[in-house]
């Protein structure tokens, strides 16, 4: 279904205010948004306007409730300076699996894609092309009805705004097992892109910080052996020829790069395995010389290498062991994965999945 939607120009474009060799993450925004509302059981509204503050009242359902779901993904330029997009469907499809937790509305698939897409082509100059760098994209729901009282908002705002990043982690991460906070349990809602997971992830992480790490690795809240995620990308280790990473059991986030490189690995032929992996089981490779690489995966690293991991051996001690993992100059497999996921991106390779999704420029000045 083509949907119509209105597009308000900005007077007066950020664009050149910008410093593309040199941007912060996450704090530099493109001139416009997509804003759908969704009233009386229907979207409506759908309109690209310039980016800018919305309003809402002090009595906002989702401001005490948190009925609040977010998506990230990347804008690319291919090879011939064409905007890309990379699995635009498998967002949509992940943002209403969200809200359907949430007790959210679903934004019909062809709404999702028609609104990012419009978006992205109109601010298509704001798709950095230095290395490592991208368009970030962020199409999030939330509810907006005025009403103190634990219901499912009557009223709901989708929107996408972007946002120019350069790289995200610039050097290899220290992780700590959980060994008293945990992030998520099967029934809860880790499987949920929803705001608040990523509320109640700040403490852990902040004194993780404070112990000299830079993420948590999350475990189980039985006996805090069983590994899911790290900070807020999926987990992978290769241990001797086999590629291993937690099966998403209703804790852990069907991230769309962890779904990607599983691909990109059965492909290749590379022996991969979605099972249950414990910190115990890790000691014992390590011990014994086959933990060959450990690395984070998700939209903004892509493929974020683990320098060592720290754990406690019973869940009250004091003190932790580390395991010092091989040098990153060794770790070919996932080196040669983020190299061949660059290169699909950006047309350098074949597209045997049909992943990357072209997105039509729209000449701003002729509307
Ligand atoms: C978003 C997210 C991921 C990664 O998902 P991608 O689709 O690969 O970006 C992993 N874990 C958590 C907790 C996340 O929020």
């Amino acid at each position: 279904m083509k949907y119509n939607i209105s597009f308000h120009p900005t007077t007066k474009s950020n664009l050149d205010a910008v410093d593309f060799n040199n941007i912060p993450f996450g704090e530099t925004f493109s001139d416009h948004m997509f804003v759908a509302d969704y009233r009386n059981g229907a979207w409506q509204d759908l309109r690209i306007e310039p980016f800018g503050p919305i309003t809402m009242s002090p009595a906002n359902i989702t401001l005490h409730y948190g009925q609040s779901i977010f998506e990230g993904m990347k804008a690319f330029k291919n090879q011939n300076g064409m905007p890309v997009l990379f699995r635009p469907e498998m967002h949509a499809q992940r943002l209403n699996a969200s809200a359907a937790r949430m007790c959210m509305p679903d934004v019909p698939e062809d709404l999702f894609l028609q609104g990012l897409n419009e978006l992205i082509g109109i601010d298509h100059a704001w798709i950095p092309t230095t290395p490592n760098s991208s368009l970030y994209v962020r199409p999030f729901m939330f509810g907006t009805q005025e009403k103190i009282g634990v219901k499912p908002s009557s009223s709901y705002k989708f929107m996408i705004f972007t946002a120019p990043v350069g790289p995200y982690y610039d050097k290899p991460i220290k992780l700590i097992a959980a060994n008293k906070y945990v992030r998520a349990v099967p029934g809860g809602v880790g499987e949920a892109k929803a705001a608040g997971n990523y509320a109640a992830g700040l403490l852990p992480t902040q004194e993780a910080h404070d112990a000299g790490f830079d993420q948590i690795m999350w475990t189980d809240n039985r006996n805090y052996q069983q590994i899911q995620e790290c900070g807020t990308m999926n987990i992978f280790f290769i241990i001797g020829d086999t590629v291993v990473t937690p099966e998403t059991n209703g804790a852990i986030l069907k991230g769309i790069t962890r779904n990607t490189l599983l691909h990109l690995l059965r492909d290749k032929g590379i022996k991969v395995e979605e099972r249950a992996i414990t910190i115990n089981e890790l000691v014992e490779a390590h011990a014994a010389g086959t933990l060959k690489d450990v690395f984070g995966a998700g939209t903004a690293a892509v493929i974020a290498p683990v320098s060592e991991i720290s754990y406690y051996e019973n869940k009250d001690d004091a003190n932790y062991k580390t395991l010092k993992l091989p040098a990153i100059e060794s770790r070919d497999i996932s080196k040669n994965l983020k190299k061949e996921l660059h290169e699909i991106r950006t047309g350098l390779r074949p597209d045997p999945h049909n992943w990357v999704h072209e997105v039509a420029v729209r000449d701003v000045a002729a509307v």
